[in-house]
């Protein structure tokens, strides 16, 4: 790993992180070490970062804001690759807005919202990166990102730069095409329309208060733990069956909202994925429903 970490050095990278404990980035607060962690800052930097990572053989993978990841207690062997201030940008031409990949999906929202742009307001309470949300197809009521996406520019894992465009991805419910490929999101085009700023500030306030009356947002979370089965709701199936409040270790099936697990006092991943598999058990065993994780379990248990 030395030979690794001094390459990094040389391509002038200087967020060079051994041993880096993922509970620093993820919302949980939850997460074993990684061997490396790497912020490269701009754009040529990382494409640096991905060739280096190739040639030594070293595991890698991207990270945006970890407000979707279950990282578990053992950490992650190889590297964890997190993208810097230099992707952390956004700017607006007439009604499309281009954003880095490391650019907060809140404040996208609010700044497209400021704009009298419409189309993003459905984002303003999904605390991930512009490059998570695409990648994940993030959504909230009623919307979600391939309704407005134009294209992306991916980087590869030989180190080359492409523009997909937005019909190449395969969005679906919570799916992207991304999610079968290594490739790293660099920056996302969004096509949006005129609005009405008021109308726009007043669909956020709504979404934001309903946000706070129903989601626990004091606690460190993953936002939902399950993806909703079709024509149904998650929360719903788990709150019928009694399990708000059911506590493992440090972590509990929030009495707010029953598809959230909060990490109420040093939860483990383990106490995470302890209470995920009774929730599946009961599910299952009171409704033949099977739930299936929507947050993304990496790394050694
Ligand atoms: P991460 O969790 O860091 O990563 C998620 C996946 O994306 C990983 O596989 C990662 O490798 C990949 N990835 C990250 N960056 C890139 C990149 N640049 N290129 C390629 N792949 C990348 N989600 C919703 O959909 N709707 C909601 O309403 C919602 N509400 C939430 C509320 C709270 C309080 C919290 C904590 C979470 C909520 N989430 C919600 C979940 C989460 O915010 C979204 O899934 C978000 O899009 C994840 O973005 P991230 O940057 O945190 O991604």
């Amino acid at each position: 790993m030395q030979e690794v970490v001094s390459e990094l050095r040389s391509a002038g990278i200087r967020r060079i992180l051994l041993d880096e404990p993922m509970s620093n980035h993820t919302t949980w607060k939850i997460g074993g070490p990684a061997d490396l962690f790497v912020v490269p800052e701009t754009k040529q930097q990382l494409a640096d970062t991905i060739n280096i990572l190739h040639r030594h053989r070293v595991p890698w993978m991207k990270i945006g804001r970890g407000s979707n990841m279950l990282v578990l207690d053992k950490g992650i062997r190889g590297a964890v690759v997190k993208l810097g201030g230099g992707l952390d940008y956004a700017s607006i031409a007439d009604s499309t807005v281009t954003a880095g990949a490391a650019y907060g999906l809140i404040k996208l929202s609010v700044v497209a919202g400021k704009a009298g742009l419409t189309g993003l307001e459905f984002a303003g309470g999904i605390p991930g990166s512009v490059g998570g949300a695409v990648y994940m197809n993030a959504g909230a009521h009623g919307s979600d990102i391939s309704r407005i996406l134009a294209s992306v520019e991916v980087l590869d894992e030989t180190g080359k730069f492409a523009r997909w465009s937005a019909s190449d991805l395969c969005f679906a419910y919570r799916h992207s095409k991304l999610q079968q490929t290594s490739v790293v999101v660099t920056e996302a085009v969004f096509q949006l329309a005129y609005g009405d700023r008021k109308e726009i500030a007043a669909a956020m306030a709504a979404h934001k208060n309903r946000r706070l009356q129903t989601q626990p947002l004091q606690s460190a979370c993953a936002g939902s733990v399950f993806r909703n089965p079709e024509n149904q709701h998650a929360a719903k199936l788990i709150e019928q069956a009694g399990l708000k409040g059911t506590r493992v270790g440090g972590a509990e099936i929030s009495p707010l909202h029953a598809n959230f697990i909060v990490n109420v006092a040093n939860a483990t991943a383990n106490d995470v994925l302890t209470l995920i598999e009774l929730i599946q058990n009961k599910i299952f065993a009171l409704y033949k429903v099977r739930l299936i994780p929507e947050v993304l379990v990496v790394g050694e248990r």
